[in-house]
C-alpha cells in the first residue's frame, strides 16, 4: 500500500502519489502492466459479487496494477478516498448515472453541460423511466425550487462547457445536503489544481482525463472520484460489469502526463491571461469570457472558487461562421480542432443555433441566459502552454 502522502503539496503528489518503486525490480518509474489475467489462488471466486477492495489482481477488467497506480494518483490530487478510472469521461458519467438512478427517480442537471452528457440525459435516461430537469446551476435558487422527493442526483459542471459559466459548488452542496441528495461535479475544465469539489461539499467528482489531466492529446480516459464505500459499490456493480475500463497503456500515458499537471496549469493560466487581454482589446472581438478577467460576469465567484483560472477562453466576433473558416485556414500555431486541455492550443466555433437545436433543447428563459454568454456563437479557445506572445501573434495575423 501507499505511504501516507496527505501532508504533501499538489506538485509533489502529482509526481509521487501512486508511484512507489516496484518491489521486485526496484524500478523507480511505473511499470506498464498489459497482462489481462493474473495467476490466481485456486480458492478465489469467479464472480465479482463480494469482491474485497484489497483482493489480489485477478483479471484486468476488475483491476490492473498500472490502472490502480493512476487511480491512487488521481485520488491523492483530488484529496478523496477513492477513484475509478474509465475508458472515457463519458463512460465515467454513464457509470455514475446507472448507479445512482433507477426507474422512477429524478435527476437535476445543469442546463448547459458537455454536449454528450446533455444528449445522454435527454435521450437515454427518459427511456429508462428516469425524469430529468435541467436548470441553470449558476442560480442556486432555481436548483432549490426544482428538487422533488424523487430527486436522487444533482449534476453540475463548472466551469461549464462551452459557456465557461460557473456554478457555486458550496451553495449547491448545502442545498443538496439538506435534501439528502448526492451532488456530482464535472471538474474537467477546472482540474484539481484550480478546484477540489469534494472539499467544497460535493459527493462525487468527474474528470475527462482526455483533457488537462492527461494533457498531451494522446490518450482518452475518464475518472469518477469520491468516498470509498460509495465507489466500491459503483466499481463492483457497474464499472466491472458494464466494462468501460481504461486500457493500462492509456493509464500509463495519463499518469506520465499528470506528473506535470500543476506546472502545466500555471503555464496554461499565464498564456490564457495574455491571450484573453489581447482578445479583449482586439477591434474584431466583441466579447471575451475568461474567469481570470474582471469582465467575467462571475469574477467574484471565480476568485473564491478557483485557485487557477485554467486555460479555457470563449470569445465572439461579428460574423462567426465566416471567421471560423478564416481562422481554420490562417492559424499556424493554433489547431482548428475540438477537444481541450492539451499542451497544444485548440480552437473551435460553436454556433448557438446548432448547440440549442442539437444538444441542449433549452426553454426560452434558459436559451436567453445561454445567449447572454454566447451571443450567436462562440469560439472556444483552449490555450495551450506555448508562449503567450506567439499565440497572440498567430491570432492577430489570422483575425486581420
Ligand atoms: C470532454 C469532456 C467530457 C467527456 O470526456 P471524454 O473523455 O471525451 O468522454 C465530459 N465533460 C467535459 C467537461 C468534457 O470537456
Amino acid at each position: 500500500m501507499m505511504k501516507d502522502l496527505s501532508h504533501l503539496h499538489l506538485s509533489t503528489l502529482a509526481i509521487h502519489a501512486g508511484e512507489s518503486p516496484d518491489p521486485h525490480t526496484k524500478a523507480s518509474s511505473p511499470n506498464l502492466v498489459m497482462s489481462t489475467t493474473f495467476v490466481a489462488d485456486p480458492d478465489s471466486t469467479f464472480s465479482v459479487e463480494g469482491l474485497e477492495e484489497d483482493a489480489p489482481f485477478f483479471y484486468t477488467r476488475w483491476g490492473n496494477p498500472t490502472v490502480a497506480q493512476l487511480e491512487q494518483k488521481l485520488a491523492a490530487l483530488e484529496g478523496v478516498e477513492d477513484c475509478i478510472t474509465f475508458a472515457s469521461g463519458m463512460a465515467a458519467i454513464t457509470a455514475l448515472m446507472l448507479h445512482t438512478l433507477s426507474q422512477g427517480d429524478h435527476i437535476l442537471i445543469s442546463d448547459v453541460t458537455y454536449a454528450a452528457a446533455a444528449e445522454l440525459t435527454l435521450d437515454l435516461l427518459p427511456r429508462m423511466g428516469i425524469s430529468v430537469t435541467r436548470v441553470n446551476m449558476s442560480d442556486p435558487e432555481k436548483v432549490r425550487e426544482a428538487i422533488s422527493p424523487q430527486t436522487k442526483l444533482i449534476y453540475a459542471e463548472t466551469p461549464c462547457n462551452p459557456l465557461i459559466r460557473l456554478t457555486d459548488i458550496q451553495a449547491i452542496s448545502s442545498i443538496a445536503k439538506r435534501a439528502g441528495i448526492l451532488l456530482a461535479v464535472d471538474s474537467t475544465f477546472a482540474t484539481p489544481v484550480a478546484t477540489q469539489p469534494i472539499e467544497l461539499g460535493a459527493d462525487l467528482v468527474i474528470h475527462s482525463l482526455t483533457k488537462y489531466i492527461g494533457g498531451h492529446g494522446d490518450a482518452v480516459g475518464g475518472a469518477l472520484l469520491g468516498k470509498s464505500n460509495l465507489l466500491a459499490q459503483i466499481r463492483q456493480k457497474i464499472a466491472i460489469r458494464t466494462g468501460g475500463i481504461i486500457s493500462p497503456f492509456n493509464a500509463w500515458l495519463i499518469m506520465r502526463g499528470m506528473a506535470t499537471l500543476p506546472i502545466r496549469m500555471m503555464a496554461h493560466e499565464k498564456a490564457a491571461k495574455t491571450v484573453a487581454d489581447f482578445l479583449e482589446n482586439h477591434p474584431k472581438v466583441t466579447r471575451v469570457i475568461y474567469p481570470g478577467l474582471p469582465s467575467h460576469p462571475q469574477y467574484d465567484l471565480a476568485k473564491r472558487q478557483m485557485k487557477n483560472f485554467s486555460g479555457m477562453i470563449s470569445f465572439q466576433v461579428k460574423n462567426g461562421p465566416e471567421m471560423a473558416r478564416q481562422l481554420a485556414e490562417r492559424l499556424q500555431v493554433i489547431h482548428y480542432a475540438v477537444s481541450l486541455g492539451h499542451h497544444r492550443s485548440l480552437i473551435f466555433y460553436l454556433p448557438t443555433r446548432d448547440m440549442l437545436q442539437n444538444s441542449f433543447h433549452l426553454n426560452a428563459e434558459q436559451a436567453k441566459a445561454y445567449r447572454e454568454y454566447a451571443g450567436e456563437g462562440i469560439f472556444r479557445l483552449s490555450v495551450g502552454i506555448e508562449d503567450g506572445g506567439d499565440l497572440c501573434g498567430d491570432l492577430e495575423r489570422a483575425l486581420e
